[in-house]
């Protein structure tokens, strides 16, 4: 999966998600720009309770993954344990389909296991 993001026309600086300023340098020309949606989680925390307005089932584990070019993003892991989770993990992003209403689910980005042939450092 290939992950949409933003580069800054004037210093360069890589934005996700996308932003209509540039976070470095406050310039406005920002162009599109695609990054791999490939990652190592950083760090993590395992939520027990379920937020107001949550839908989904606990606990559930959200992480902040390293992505190129310097992004990072801050989104669900699944696709193990809650309690199999280490920093360094390799993951992959996906489409996460959540409920989020008693009559509505969209899809959000998350991260699960890499299935490539670098795992874990
Ligand atoms: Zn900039």
């Amino acid at each position: 999966m290939v992950l949409i993001g933003g580069r800054c026309v004037d210093c360069g600086a890589t934005l996700f998600p996308v932003r209509q300023r540039c976070t470095s340098c406050f310039g406005p020309r920002i162009e599109k720009a695609s990054f791999p949606g490939e990652g190592r989680v950083v760090s993590f925390t395992i939520v027990r309770q379920a937020p107001s307005g949550y839908f989904g089932p606990v606990p559930y584990v959200v992480g902040n993954v390293a992505l190129s070019d310097g992004i990072s993003a801050l989104c669900p892991l699944t696709g193990r344990d809650v309690e199999a989770w280490h920093t360094g993990d390799a993951v992959s992003a996906f489409a996460l389909n959540v409920k989020v209403s008693d009559t509505a689910n969209r899809d959000v980005l998350a991260f699960r296991p890499s299935t490539g042939p670098e795992k874990r450092k």
